[in-house]
């Protein structure tokens, strides 16, 4: 089989997403399944709403446009603010997309309209993690603007946290959201559809048996991808964190010093390791590197060690596995790993096979 390639257990996705759905449907909050980690994957946005979810969240518009043509009709959120260009496409795939800028709204009801469609804003809210929305003392005044533009309705109120500068979600910035639901609410007139409090980094606190306020909806794609909550990439022991697999083969394997020699400069990536002499050592390289991955993201198999990485080459120290020229390694992946290899375009996915039964 082709390598790189990263194998993906959708089995092993729609539960994890089916386990998520439950455990926060009992909250009273539900899912919207993010896509973007897969390259807006069909395959993947058919398992996450069959496995509950009530909607489908992707930040690229290509990713979003690719799940029409595969004929994809759930309600699908654009999560990244579009750009003002991109105005007329937003509103013909995406029911909703996240806004926290009027000139971009004021585009995309220009957009609808012409479309004949009425496009649902996400408006986001900014509460101290520093990346998208609008300041909370702007909410009423975007609410408005959101009301009187003809193309547009104010489908809810969204927050994202833990991206930017670490700052997770608590009583507080959540109380937050849940009171300018409020304020956004009496500026509308109209029920919001959805208070989305984050991604997949709200888990911890969704889940502990705080009062979730007006909170209703989570966009998760970690989560449900690789069963861990990001804010301290804890493993969530009733999800599977091994759905996703990244295989690669061994193009060397020799023995070789475990120290350099010549003279030393940097490295393609920056300074040199200072490796420790341990003699003679075997030694392979597989053919994977920073165009298809994140080196940094990768667990190998126990009792491997990654020694480094440049472009084009991972080498290994295979410890006690017994690595020959054409045979296959497989690493486990975190996020930043699944999602650079799901988006290089040297590393083919394939759904690992469903065991034969018995
Ligand atoms: C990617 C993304 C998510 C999903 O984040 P996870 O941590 O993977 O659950 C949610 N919201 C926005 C705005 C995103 O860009």
């Amino acid at each position: 089989m082709a390598a790189p390639r990263i194998e993906a257990d959708l089995a092993k996705v729609g539960h994890n997403a089916q386990s998520l759905v439950g455990r926060l449907g009992a909250r009273g909050i539900r899912v919207t399944g993010v896509t973007k980690a897969a390259l807006g994957w069909p395959a993947l946005a058919r398992t996450l709403l069959a496995a509950g979810a009530h909607g489908l969240g992707d930040s690229r518009l290509a990713n979003v446009e690719g799940l029409r043509q595969a004929g994809v009709e759930a309600r699908i959120t654009l999560l990244r603010s579009p750009m003002i260009g991109d105005a007329a496409r937003v509103v013909r795939s995406a029911d909703v997309s996240c806004n926290s800028e009027p000139l971009v709204m004021k585009a995309l009801s220009v957009a609808a309209e012409e479309a004949g469609v009425r496009h649902g804003v996400l408006l986001m809210v900014e509460l101290g993690d520093l990346r998208e929305g609008v300041m909370p003392d702007d909410v009423e005044r975007a609410a408005r603007l959101v009301r009187d533009l003809p193309g547009l309705h104010l489908h809810g109120l969204g927050a994202n946290l833990a991206c930017q500068s670490g700052i997770g979600p608590d009583a507080r910035n959540m109380a937050e959201l849940t009171h300018l639901a409020g304020v956004a609410e009496a500026m509308s007139g109209d029920r919001l559809a959805v208070v989305s409090g984050g991604g997949s980094s709200n888990l911890e606190w969704a889940l502990g048996g705080a009062d979730v306020g007006r909170i209703d909806d989570l966009r998760l794609g970690e989560g449900i991808l690789l069963g861990r909550e990001p804010l301290h990439r804890t493993p969530i022991d009733w999800l599977h964190t091994d759905a996703f697999a990244l295989v690669a083969e061994v193009i060397e394997a020799k023995v070789k010093p475990s120290l350099p020699w010549g003279t030393m400069g940097e490295t393609a990536f920056g300074p040199a390791g200072r490796p420790i002499d341990r003699g003679d050592r075997p030694r392979a390289i597989v053919a994977l590197g920073h165009q298809d991955t994140d080196p940094a993201g990768l667990v190998p198999p126990e009792g491997m060690t990654v020694l480094g990485a440049s472009s084009d080459h991972l080498v290994l120290d295979p410890g006690d596995h017994q690595l020959e020229v054409g045979s296959e390694v497989r690493f486990a992946v975190g996020y930043s790993a699944l999602v650079r290899a799901m988006t290089s375009p040297f590393v083919t996915r394939v759904e690992a096979a469903v065991a034969p039964s018995a």
